[in-house]
């Protein structure tokens, strides 16, 4: 359990993180609006060497990819999403099935059934206006 009392402290965790994930990862951001949940994805984005700032919400997207120089992180906020039977949309099946890509999912519960049993879970909690509660927990 980490608590990070700015963005920037989230970010950098989430740099630190990044730097020791295998390719073909999933993660799982969990937390409400405003939790820090597309904050914690910039620095996973700076943590692979890609440009913190190309990341944006993709609540009207579905789905950014942002290249690196070893990776490509995919960023999925399934919020707007009506449910798993609305991946094919973006490809899904290939996504997974690729062995350089980190996938980084805001709103999981979303798209439950549709995910690999092999995740981390990350849990941001909102303790007050600039401390957050991070929580990572690995499961296969
Ligand atoms: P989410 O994607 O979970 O809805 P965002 O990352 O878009 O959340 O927004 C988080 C908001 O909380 C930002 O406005 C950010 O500046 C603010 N914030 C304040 N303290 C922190 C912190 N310790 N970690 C992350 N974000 C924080
Ligand atoms: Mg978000």
């Amino acid at each position: 359990m980490t608590l990070t009392h700015s963005p920037e402290e989230t970010m950098s965790f989430a740099l630190i993180f990044a730097q020791s994930l295998p390719p073909q990862t999933v993660i799982l951001l969990h937390g409400d609006l405003g939790a820090g949940k597309t904050c914690f994805v910039r620095g996973l984005l700076a943590g692979l060497e890609g440009d913190a700032n190309e990341v944006h919400s993709p609540t009207f997207t579905l789905m950014h990819e942002y290249q690196t120089p070893a990776h490509s992180l995919v960023h999925i906020d399934a919020y707007r999403l009506s449910g798993s039977d609305e991946l094919h949309t973006i490809g899904w099946d290939e996504l997974l099935s690729r062995d350089d890509t980190i996938i980084v999912i805001e709103w999981p519960k979303r798209i439950e059934e549709a995910l690999p049993e092999n995740v981390i879970h990350i849990m941001i909690d909102h303790v007050d206006e600039t401390t957050r509660k991070i929580l990572v927990q690995a499961c296969s």
